[in-house]
């Protein structure tokens, strides 16, 4: 960015300097007549500039988008007798627990946990309907918002998505039904929409549960590209794309236009371990995937946060569930006595670092590489309520130091670095 930026070269800063993680609310803070959130040349879902843009507008964005602002779980929701952990937030009630319903539990991507949730919130006339994403109609690598009104509809949409998805790119026109609802999604889009709460009062009146899966990040276009051609497979031919889900992660399920389907297991496409994840860069800095702002966060509970071969082809599926808040608390509780979720044990902020060492060596790493952030110049995302100084504060100087100037030269190296975003269409791929 020069030094008298336009409104539009402001916006572009977010993806050009790798923070944009495709939500959509930009889309819907501006309008869809000046800022479109489409795919575009690199592959990714990110916001392109389309009418006259203004100052005012752009500030608003920034004080929404997950890229430049996270934050933790609203002070409100923080009760007296809430428990805390400096790694993974405030908490209410640990368990590992499973979608009773079998069928339901074999779709789901781990123990179809937050698809039993979605359902009982439907039946139980809790909420009208769920925002969440299901398997994108036009790009099979990517999850579209949808709205579920139905357990069918819920259904449809289990599974993780590892590819782009905007659930929020017509949050106004979801608002605009006026209908209480249920959001599910990942820990960064739940950031974006407690942020958007700020400016838009629907939000608080209408949300009334926040559930997100933990993540750890979506693989990179390129990167799955790479999977597919490893897989002998050309990314063009591919027609259907259905990541994991239906078992324990289940099969990568690959169809392409003549017809044919391959499966493949979960390790093909992710690797042996966390050094073999392609991910965008927003997500190696992330400082929340744990879902800090939700009232319950669904995670997977595989020891050392991958699954192996061998056991996986008979693993029903377990979730390890946080829930944060009282109204998570107690739909943990409701759903569980009335019949929809079977709980297995209580377990400990421990058990979880135990299945997700991943998310606690980001945490631990995030503050630091903000700082890196700042020393190359860029924007360094505002954080609140997610304790990522204190943490860093445990760890040895040299190993901070190490993190903020692995951060400094990714970014002189150009790895935090996107191009201006341009749409994409199928003649220019
Ligand atoms: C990108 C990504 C990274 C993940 N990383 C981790 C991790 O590091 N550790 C871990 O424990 N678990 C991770 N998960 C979560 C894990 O895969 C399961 O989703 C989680 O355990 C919940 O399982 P479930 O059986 O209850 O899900 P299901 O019952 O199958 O429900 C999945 C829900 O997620 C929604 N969804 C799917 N994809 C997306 C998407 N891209 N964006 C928004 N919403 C989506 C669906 O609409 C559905 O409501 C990740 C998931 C995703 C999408
Ligand atoms: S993260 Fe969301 S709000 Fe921020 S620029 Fe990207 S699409 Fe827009
Ligand atoms: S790792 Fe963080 S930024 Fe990346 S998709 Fe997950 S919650 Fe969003």
């Amino acid at each position: 960015m020069g030094q008298n930026p336009t409104p539009g070269e402001r916006l572009y800063a977010i993806v050009e300097q790798g923070l944009c993680i495709g939500c959509g609310l930009c889309q819907a803070v501006a309008g869809a007549d000046r800022v479109r959130v489409c795919k575009t040349l690199n592959g990714y879902e990110q916001p392109v500039v389309q009418g006259e843009l203004d100052d005012a507008t752009v500030d608003r964005i920034y004080a929404v988008c997950p890229g430049t602002r996270i934050e933790g779980l609203p002070e409100r929701l923080i009760e007296a007798d809430s428990k805390h952990d400096n790694v993974w937030g405030t908490w209410r009630r640990i368990v590992r627990a499973w979608a009773a319903d079998p069928e339901i539990r074999f779709e789901g991507s781990t123990g179809g946990v937050l698809t039993a949730l979605g359902i009982y919130l439907l039946e139980s006339k809790r909420v009208d309907f769920i925002l969440q994403v299901k398997t994108s109609n036009s790009e099979p690598s990517f999850g579209e918002r949808c709205l579920s009104f139905t357990a069918a509809d819920v259904i449809e949409a289990a599974g993780s998505r590892y590819g782009p998805a905007a659930p929020l790119i017509d949050i106004d026109e979801v608002l605009e039904r006026d209908q209480p609802f249920a959001f599910i999604a990942k820990p960064c889009d739940v950031a974006a929409l407690r942020n958007y709460a700020e400016q838009d009062s629907r939000v608080n009146e209408l949300v009334k549960y926040w559930l997100v899966m933990v993540c750890g990040g979506y693989g990179t276009p390129q990167g799955t590209n790479d999977f597919f051609r490893r897989s002998g497979i050309e990314p063009e031919q591919v027609t259907g794309l259905r990541y994991r889900g239906r078992g324990c992660p289940g099969p990568t399920r690959v169809e392409t236009a003549d017809g044919s389907v391959q499966e493949f297991h979960y390790i093909d496409y992710w690797g042996e371990d966390e050094t073999t994840w392609t991910l965008p860069f927003r997500c190696k800095i992330c400082p929340d995937g744990i879902g800090e702002a939700a009232d319950l966060a669904a995670a997977d509970s595989w020891i050392g946060g991958g699954p192996d071969r061998v056991d996986s082809e008979t693993d029903a599926g377990t979730n390890a569930i946080i829930a944060r808040t009282r109204a998570g608390e107690e739909l943990l509780a409701a759903a569980a006595a009335d019949g929809a979720l079977t709980i297995e044990y209580d377990i400990v902020p421990h058990t979880m670092s135990l299945y997700q060492p991943h998310q606690v060596n980001k945490k631990y790493a995030a503050w630091a590489r903000h700082q890196g952030l700042g020393d190359a110049g860029h924007i360094v995302p505002q954080t609140a309520r997610l304790r990522i100084e204190e943490l860093a504060r445990e760890l040895p100087d040299e190993t901070n130091e190490f993190q903020r100037k692995g951060t400094v030269e990714r970014v002189e190296i150009g790895k935090a670095t996107e191009p201006t975003p341009k749409i994409w269409k199928p003649d220019r791929d």
